[in-house]
This record gives C-alpha cells, structure tokens and sequence, in this order.
C-alpha cells in the first residue's frame, strides 16, 4: 500500500467521522468510544453500566466483531438496542461502518450510544469514529505493562476503566503503578476500579457517564422565549 493511498484512506475515515459527530452533535448525543484488547472486559462492563443507566439516559450499542454476533446478544440480553456492525475480519472499525450501523438506530430517542470496538489494543486508537469520548478498558488479568506497551490505546481516553479488580490478589497487578503510566501518557485521564463480577465500582462509572453527558449538552434557551 502505498503512502497516497493511506492518505486516502484516513481522509475518507476522517470525513465519514465529522458526519457521525455532526449527526450526533444535532440531536444532543454523546458518543462513546470503548477501546480494550480482546477479553479485557468491554461487553461485561456494558452488561454492568446500561441496566443502571437506563434509569437516567436513553442508550444504544453499536457492537463491533469480527465474525460472530455474540456480544451483541449478550447486549440485547439487557435490554438495549444493538447494532452489530462486523468487520468481516477487519481489526477494526471504521467511521463509514458506525455511518452504515447508526441507520438501523432511533436516533432522535437517544441520548448516549456506545461503540464496542474490535478487541485489539492498537489500530483501533487510530480511526476516529465520530466520538466524543473514549473509554479504554485494561483488565487485571492483561497485566499492567499495556499502558506502556500500547500508549496509543490511553493517549486520548477520557475515562479508563481497569477491569477484573477481583483478581487482584491473584496477580502481581499494581493499580498505583499502573494509574502513574497511564497518567504519564495522559495526564487528565480519569481513572476508575472495577470488577464486574461483584459489581465493585460499577456505579462510579455510571456516575462519570452520566457527569459527561450532562457537561457536554449544549445549554441552548428555546429561541421564542
Ligand atoms: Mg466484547
Ligand atoms: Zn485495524
């Protein structure tokens, strides 16, 4: 491949992504970008975070995968709506994919959609998809060399979630050890502990969900008042 051709490439990612966040942007929806190797804990702490907030926001999930529908079942399994968008082996998604999977979405019903990227912890980081905010996922169980290895899955995360903190103390995981690299590479990222499994900090991830879909809605007075 040669360097015009992934100029090309990026340029028509990039384009597709401006449209996302335009139509998004119209309707007062955040969009959020969830990045994390394959098996760091994307879907589980979806399956966690939607039923809670569901109580508050209206929220989708644009379900990224190679092959196979079954995150997406999982997903629908807790009772919000779901787009698969599969990559047909691609490893990972691209804005002209998140165009064609938002079709299928109500999108004047909602006010916060998820995207569950491909499970990979590099190229995914490099194709905006019309987000807002990224969230990067790193499991206990991944050990806590990535954010070092992989600086370009937490370079521009708003919010990173450690997940499986319920092995702790079965691993030689250091969450302070590894919160000072991820803060190396991204100095204003807010960081978070959970455990799906017993639900432990489950809710302060909603919370920061919540906080920033509220901080970024447009306050905009109806113009006839
Ligand atoms: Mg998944
Ligand atoms: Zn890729």
């Amino acid at each position: 491949m040669n360097i015009q051709v992934l100029r090309n490439v990026f340029a028509r990612n990039e384009r597709a992504a401006a449209e996302n966040r335009e139509a998004f942007d119209a309707r007062g929806i955040t969009c959020v970008n969830i990045l994390g190797g394959a098996g760091s804990g994307k879907t589980a702490l979806l399956e966690c975070v939607l039923p809670q907030l569901a109580r508050t926001l209206r929220c989708a999930v644009l379900e990224g995968d190679l092959v196979t529908t079954r995150d997406a079942e999982r997903i629908a399994a807790v009772g919000a709506p779901v787009v698969q968008l599969l990559t047909d082996g691609g490893c990972h998604l691209s804005a002209t994919l998140v165009q064609k999977g938002v079709e299928s979405l109500p999108l004047e019903e909602l006010d916060l959609l998820f995207i569950e990227n491909v499970g990979n912890p590099i190229c995914p980081a490099n194709f905006e998809l019309g987000e807002h905010l990224r969230i990067s996922v790193l499991s206990v169980a991944e050990g806590g060399d990535k954010p070092s290895k992989y600086p370009l899955l937490f370079k521009d995360a708003a919010l990173v979630v450690i997940t499986k903190c319920d092995l702790l103390t079965h691993s030689n995981f250091d969450i302070t050890a590894v919160s000072r690299d991820i803060w190396r590479i991204n100095p204003t990222a807010a960081v978070v502990t959970t455990a799906a499994f017993t639900g432990d900090g489950i809710d302060q991830v909603v919370e920061w969900l919540i906080a920033a879909h509220r901080a970024r809605r447009p306050l905009v007075a109806p113009a006839n008042v």
